[in-house]
């Protein structure tokens, strides 16, 4: 089997993490993830800003070409996105965990949500809902 630098990196950053050390900066980890908690805030916020400026421009906020769409996502990505959805969403209700929150259900329960995205789901579905018979 050949190695590529995908599985290298792979390799290398589970093995960092292994040790407790974050993969980005070399430091601790201080949480449950792909690095610290540090690194974390600080990615969060180059993507927040990189989707701000695409957004800004008219442009996909995912892939960066030009937007078709009126929302943040182009119609290709917005499709990626719906499928993505959707084969998590399957995944999580067959192993019986929140299909939002991944929390695990209790066995007896009829819902795929957890009581607390439950009730955020219906809250939503009643804002879109008021929203659609405003306009
Ligand atoms: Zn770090
Ligand atoms: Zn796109
Ligand atoms: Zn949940």
């Amino acid at each position: 089997m050949s190695w590529n630098i995908t599985q290298y990196k792979y390799k290398w950053t589970l093995n960092r993490l292994a040790q407790g050390i974050c993969p980005d900066c070399g430091g601790e980890m201080d949480r449950v993830g792909w690095r610290c908690s540090k690194c974390y805030i600080e990615l969060k916020k180059n993507i927040n800003k990189r989707r701000e400026k695409l957004a800004a421009d008219g442009r996909c906020i995912d892939c960066g070409k030009e937007n078709d769409t009126d929302n943040l996502l182009c119609s290709s990505c917005s499709e990626e996105a719906n499928k993505r959805n959707r084969s998590r969403y399957q995944r999580r209700k067959e192993k019986g965990l929140c299909v939002d929150c991944k929390e695990k259900l209790p066995d007896d329960y009829t819902h795929v949500r957890c009581e607390d995205c439950l009730e955020r789901a219906n809250e939503a579905s009643r804002k879109s809902e008021r929203k659609r018979r405003n306009k």
